[in-house]
């Protein structure tokens, strides 16, 4: 049998394509941008599978045209570049990578929140552009002064997997209070960390620090809008490294504009990448990350090789093991035959 054709939207490591390229005809998409759409719905149009990333359109438009298409496999956790719904009545499985990213989001998360804090950007700025040498200052009582974690309130918007450890280091590492907000209750967490539920706007109103870990669906969207926003402590830190469309853009900027938030810490944006000189470049307070939630080299690597064991489970007959479209199994079996 002729290998399936599988399609690769980014470069990833040498050592997961040699694994794959047994299975599969390989072709890699080398630049460093995303295949533009046209790209992407032409090599669908060929491809058995896509090995696919965040920044790539999976709409139905594409699945409907690509006729030979049996599996999506895509390197995120999060999947909501990819009409779900259209892939599941198609026969198309999905499949994503949860639970090997959790600890570098969370690792990430808290930089940013320290970050924040601490004013670390902005103190780096003082002593590299002579700042610090130019005004005399030294030490001074002062200076530079942020905001002590210990004590504080952190609230997690989604207790899944990152918000979950993301909370655990909070109650551990630095003494915080943790309240959180999901759309299921966890008991379980709840008498494990001594954290405590609050509603949405409850949760706005108490917390310090509040850290958005929900996925991006419809009832996420903006979830964190004006109205939201104007709930929160006049001292609070948003951070966000979930998606940029949680959070409505014109009304944090707004927020840090008007002074009802004290700052942010953003890993993901509205528009990817963010445009040069957009106006969240001009807060001091805010501080700005590329979307690199998971970008540690073991956390790449390991999305990268359940990827490939998606794939090859898939090639081989077997239901991958985290396939997101569980309903698609009743469509069509998996494999190629
Ligand atoms: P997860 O385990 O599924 O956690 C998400 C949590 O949010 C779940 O407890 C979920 O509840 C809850 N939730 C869903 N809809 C909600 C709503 N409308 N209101 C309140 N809570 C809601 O996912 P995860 O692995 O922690 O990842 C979370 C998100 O982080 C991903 O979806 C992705 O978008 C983002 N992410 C970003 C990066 C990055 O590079 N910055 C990397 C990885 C992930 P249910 O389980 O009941 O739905």
């Amino acid at each position: 049998m002729q290998k399936p054709k599988l399609y690769v939207t980014r470069e990833i490591f040498e050592d997961i394509l040699k694994k794959l390229e047994q299975y599969y005809e390989i072709e890699v998409w080398d630049k460093y941008y995303p295949p533009p759409y046209e790209v992407l719905l032409e090599k669908a149009k060929q491809a058995d599978a896509l090995l696919t990333m965040l920044t790539d359109r999976i709409d139905a438009n594409l699945l409907q045209q690509a006729k030979k298409l049996r599996i999506v496999a895509q390197m995120a956790v999060g999947f909501d570049n990819i009409d779900i719904n259209t892939a599941t009545k198609l026969g198309v499985y999905v499949t994503n990578t949860p639970g090997v990213l959790t600890e570098a989001v969370a690792e990430l998360t808290w930089a940013l929140i320290l970050a924040v804090a601490r004013r670390i950007v902005e103190a780096d700025h003082f002593v590299r552009w002579g700042e610090w040498s130019r005004t005399k200052t030294g030490w001074h009582p002062l200076m530079m002064l942020g905001a002590e974690l210990k004590g504080k309130v952190l609230g997690i918007i989604g207790l899944g997997r990152i918000g979950s450890r993301v909370a655990e280091i909070a109650v551990k590492g630095f003494g915080m209070k943790v309240i959180y907000y999901d759309v299921v209750r966890r008991e379980d967490l709840e008498k494990q960390l001594g954290i405590e539920y609050r509603d949405l706007d409850t949760l706005l109103q108490e917390a310090d620090i509040v850290s958005i870990h929900v996925p991006l669906t419809k009832e996420t969207y903006h979830m964190i809008n004006e109205e939201k926003l104007r709930k929160m402590k006049k001292g609070a830190i948003l951070i966000n490294t979930a998606r940029g469309k949680v959070v409505d853009t014109e009304a944090l900027i707004k927020a840090l504009r008007e002074g009802w938030i004290a700052g942010a810490g953003l890993d993901v944006f509205e528009e990817e990448p963010l445009p040069p000189h957009h106006p969240l470049t001009a807060f001091k307070n805010v501080v700005l990350v590329p979307h690199i939630g998971s970008a540690t080299y073991e956390t790449r690597h390991a999305m990268a090789e359940l990827v490939a064991e998606n794939l090859i489970a898939f090639y081989e007959g077997r239901v991958p093991p985290t396939l997101v479209n569980k309903d698609v199994v009743k469509v069509r079996p998996p494999g190629f035959k």
